[in-house]
């Protein structure tokens, strides 16, 4: 039974990339289409959300509500097809607060996820007409990958080297990953530097999604540059959950390291700045 939690992993191996500036990519690079889903939220304050370091915006509102959406992307490769970048959640949230995710203490540790009708992933994938058979993960929080549950059939995954999914059996745990035939770990020690955002691996070797090495939320943390037909799109994943903790450079809450994190950030901002047409996509906030 414990086998069905943790996928077979092996080593990414990057295609043959010629890119080595943005303004390359920018021009030549294949494009993809992009579709973001909303598959539920959590009810949550500010500042769960943001780890202000000591002294650092300190007059932020951290006690006022909010509510964390969970989201996730579907993109579409004109030669790889579909794929999903995360998967939300499944449809058990619109049933239980706490859905998918298992164990005799989940209820401590974990906040109640609110879901409507239709919402999970699964139903909006087939309105969509979508068939994804990838999925690149920002990181393996329950939040991230519970949408694969009930997608039915199973396909490969690919995530950064260091991530592990959540199991603290029998207190906490996900069987998420059971679907997962083979999950390959991105090892950025041999990726290479691309300006401004650093360690980065074309991920399809066209210039089209770049996965970028951005640890501190956790050990592996992914974001993601996609180059669509409308523009660059900067998909941060938890490498900042809000918009204001991204504008301010304030590390995500729930960060393993979080000096780490502000350090993936400060890589991302110094991206958004000199490339402002950059559409840029936070963790759980529109
Ligand atoms: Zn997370």
């Amino acid at each position: 039974m414990m086998a069905l939690f943790k996928p077979r992993m092996r080593g990414f191996r990057p295609p043959q990339s010629d890119f080595s500036t943005w303004e390359e990519v920018l021009v030549a690079s294949a494009r993809v289409e992009l579709t973001t889903f909303v598959t539920g939220r959590q009810k949550t304050t500010l500042g769960t959300l943001v780890s202000p370091a000591p002294g650092q915006a300190s007059d932020l509102p951290l006690d006022e509500p909010v509510n964390s959406l969970v989201i996730c992307h579907a993109l579409r490769h004109p030669l790889h097809g579909d794929m999903l970048i995360d998967a939300g959640l499944d449809r058990s949230f619109s049933i239980r607060p706490l859905g998918s995710i298992e164990g005799l203490a989940a209820s401590r540790f974990v906040s109640p996820f609110s879901q409507g009708e239709g919402e999970d992933l699964a139903s909006q994938l087939s309105a969509a007409g979508i068939r994804p058979e990838l999925v690149l993960f920002t990181h393996l929080h329950p939040d991230h990958t519970a949408g694969l549950e009930d997608l039915g059939g199973s396909m490969p995954g690919i995530c950064g080297r260091g991530e592990a999914p959540l199991r603290y059996w029998p207190f906490v745990f996900t069987r998420h990953l059971a679907g997962i035939t083979e999950m390959s770990l991105l090892d950025f020690r041999k990726a290479r530097e691309m300006p401004l955002l650093g360690r980065c691996i074309d991920v399809f070797g066209d210039g089209s999604v770049w996965a970028v090495h951005t640890p501190g939320h956790t050990k592996g943390h992914v974001s993601y540059l996609a180059v669509s037909k409308d523009g660059p799109v900067l998909l941060v994943g938890d490498a900042s959950h809000t918009r204001i903790g991204f504008e301010q450079g304030i590390a995500p809450g729930f960060s393993r390291n979080p000096a780490e994190a502000r350090a993936s950030l400060g890589r991302l901002r110094a991206f958004a700045q000199a490339y402002p047409d950059t559409l840029l996509v936070f963790g759980h906030q529109l």
